[in-house]
């Protein structure tokens, strides 16, 4: 059984209902539906294919709507060729642009206002910072920018303006009118893109619970560390936050990319500490958009990010662009399994560094040494949110966490986080009650057998109440 989760990014190769299911059958766990691209209706309707197949397949598989964020983007007539050393005017309003009779090269940001918020000596980066440029001069309608990196600027390419905090929401007009579209829909997670700080999570939950009102069930929201402001304000996003992204792809860009991997254990190991689920993303197995294997570094990239403890690995262009979706997630899962063996995955004795002197954290913390003690098969809990679940898991127990749930949001909301495999069961009103319900479903799974010792985890009354306040070793009958 693998423990660390799988999030595949669909796209035009992997939009049909029998690729789906085959990336389900190869060990995909979540879904992530990139709204940088696609339109409202073909999102929809990959959206709609997973509910259908995770309902047929009575799986639960976790669905992200990944917002696009403040993503600033080049506007250009036809490529532009750029030369180092060469001064390049940069607009932020293309038309006026277009309009000015110019000898000089020029190309805009699809940003009205931006240029007033970007200073001299500030670097432009284009393409993941393929190019490179440098602010040398400034007037209200353009930018004069020395080229530092040259090539050739294409349209509507990502552009990154690292050195400055450019103060712009991580919620877009367009990431409002996104953000309806997936709550129509019901998906299980938003991902914002470039936050910054905890209140822009803040509003958006409260965005959130306006649009749906105060009964719906509230989807989780992702916070992807791209950003340096991001990583500054890391503990406060962490607390704000259902779950982290290790956005690497941006991190890399618009911070120090040879201390990509630094962020990524320090965040994993914060997220540990919080039991907030933390996914690591972006270029995992980046050869396979081309090849049907990856890389050695890419395989050790994979393990480490296991190693560090993370909840989730992520693909992104290997299964939306790639020429091998189905061998991508493959690899990825026998990785995992293969590293989950070893005992490099172990989480050392004191790493939690435990503080937290919740009922429900020392309730975990002995759910964790029983397991251990008694020598029990899996540990069984009860959870309406997953809060329980996540308290749990981020002891990162060797053996099988079966979560009860008698939410259908929280089933698969906890396809993100590691080692939980969720079932639904109906509120229970007595512990034998829960017990019974619980052993008879791991019993029809033949996840659990007679004679079997099971720790079991609940609150009171059952399930309907979150806060742990009971444990319990039990024996299959
Ligand atoms: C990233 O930058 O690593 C990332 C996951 O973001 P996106 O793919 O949305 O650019």
């Amino acid at each position: 059984m693998k423990r660390t989760k799988i999030i595949a990014t669909l796209g035009p190769i992997t939009s049909s209902q029998k690729i789906i299911k085959q990336l389900i059958l190869s060990g995909l766990d979540v879904v992530r539906i990139n709204f940088s691209h696609g339109t409202h209706q073909s999102n929809g309707e990959m959206i709609d294919r997973v509910k259908e197949i995770r309902k047929k397949t009575k799986k639960s598989i976790g669905i992200i709507a990944d917002l696009q964020g403040p993503r600033i983007r080049t506007l250009v007539n036809k490529e532009l060729k750029i030369k180092e050393g060469e001064i390049v005017r940069v607009w932020d309003n293309f038309k006026k642009a277009q309009r000015s009779i110019t000898p000089t090269k020029y190309f805009a940001l699809d940003w009205i206002g931006i240029i007033k918020k970007i200073n001299i000596k500030d670097k432009i980066l284009i393409e993941d910072g393929l190019l490179q440029l440098k602010v040398v001069g400034k007037n209200k309608n353009y930018l004069e920018a020395q080229v530092i990196e040259g090539g050739i600027i294409k349209n509507h390419k990502g552009v990154n303006i690292p050195d400055t905090n450019l103060k712009i929401s991580a919620v877009t007009s367009k990431d409002e009118k996104d953000l309806k579209f997936a709550l129509s829909k019901k998906v299980d997670f938003i991902a914002l893109s470039f936050v910054s700080n905890a209140q822009e999570i803040i509003q958006t939950r409260k965005k959130i619970q306006k649009i749906i009102g105060h009964s719906g069930a509230l989807p989780h929201i992702i916070a992807k560390i791209e950003r340096k402001e991001a990583i500054k304000n890391i503990q406060e996003i962490i607390r704000a936050a259902d779950a982290i992204m290790v956005a690497r792809g941006d991190l890399g860009i618009e911070l120090d990319e040879s201390r990509v991997v630094i962020y990524q254990k320090e965040i994993i190991a914060h997220c540990l500490k919080s039991a907030t689920p933390v996914i690591v993303a972006t270029q995992m197995l980046n050869s396979m958009i081309e090849n049907s294997h990856p890389t050695r570094a890419e395989v050790s990239d994979v393990s480490n990010a296991v190693i560090d403890h993370a909840d989730a690995v992520m693909l992104s262009g290997e299964t939306a662009n790639g020429k091998y979706p189905i061998q991508a997630v493959k690899v990825m899962k026998d990785i995992i399994k293969k590293t989950e063996q070893s005992p490099f995955d172990v989480l050392k004795h004191g790493f939690l560094q435990d503080r937290n002197q919740s009922v429900s954290a020392a309730i975990a913390h002995s759910a964790h040494e029983l397991l251990k003690d008694t020598k029990s098969k899996a540990i069984v809990a009860a959870s309406v949110s997953g809060f329980s679940a996540r308290m749990i898991t981020r002891h990162r127990p060797e053996k099988p966490i079966f979560v009860m749930t008698n939410r259908e949001t929280t089933y698969n909301q906890l396809s993100l986080v590691w080692g939980v495999e969720s079932f639904i069961l109906p509120d229970c009103q007595t512990l034998d009650e829960l017990i019974d319900q619980s052993v008879e479903t791991l019993k029809k799974e033949k996840s659990i057998k007679k004679q079997d010792k099971l720790v079991i985890v609940a609150g009171r009354p059952h399930i309907v109440k979150e806060h742990m306040s009971l444990v319990k070793v039990e024996e299959v009958r």
